[in-house]
């Protein structure tokens, strides 16, 4: 079956995850080092205020991050949801009519992945809305698959150790649970 948008929504733009567990808080889209300068000019552009995290980092010893492989950039919300670029205020839509993406022409390959998450077998995140109806699709996924593929060659840096970048940004209730800061992966 053919991927398709659900009409009307805009769910991966406004809800974000707690990942890998609620320790390291909710994560942002996704932003690869080669993409920060375009998202930054987009941001002075369009006159939005934006927080983008270290996200990933790999080092050869198990001290501290030595390269940074992505960045994320943090939804405008104090719980971590709804990316900044997303249009909530004006009655413009999407094509198929959720809220519309003011850089989506230049959005981060991220976006252009979603909801791909692995190709070798595609697999769709369950939590799309699309997956929430109709569980999966193998078809109108070929530009999804050559994102992530760019996504993952670029992030391919073979460092020993891997780090991930705790947030400190979730709901109220988890507050007491979420940290801040590099911890091994
Ligand atoms: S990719 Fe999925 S969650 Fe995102 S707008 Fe389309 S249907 Fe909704
Ligand atoms: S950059 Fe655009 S497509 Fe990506 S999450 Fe933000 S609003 Fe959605």
């Amino acid at each position: 079956m053919d991927f398709y948008c659900v009409d009307g929504c805009s769910k991966c733009c406004i809800e974000r995850e707690y990942y890998p567990s609620i320790k390291f808080g909710k994560i942002g889209v996704l932003i690869l080092p080669s993409e920060m300068e375009k998202i930054d000019l987009l941001a002075r552009r369009h006159s939005i205020s934006v927080t983008i995290l270290p996200r990933v980092g790999i080092s050869r010893k198990p001290d501290r991050p030595e390269k940074i492989l992505a960045y994320q950039l943090m939804g405008r919300e104090s719980n971590g949801n709804t990316c900044p670029f997303l249009d909530t205020e004006s009655d413009e839509r999407s094509p198929h009519g959720g809220h519309k993406c003011k850089i989506y022409q230049d959005r981060p390959l991220a976006c252009r992945a979603y909801p791909l998450i692995d190709s070798l077998p595609p697999t769709l995140d369950p939590k799309c809305k699309f997956c929430e109806k109709c569980s999966t699709a193998d078809g109108n996924i070929n530009s999804e698959i050559e994102s992530l593929s760019l996504i993952q060659g670029e992030m391919n840096a073979g460092g020993r150790y891997i780090w991930r970048y705790a947030t400190g940004i979730g709901e109220p209730s988890h507050k007491k649970q979420v940290e801040t800061g590099w911890f091994l992966a």
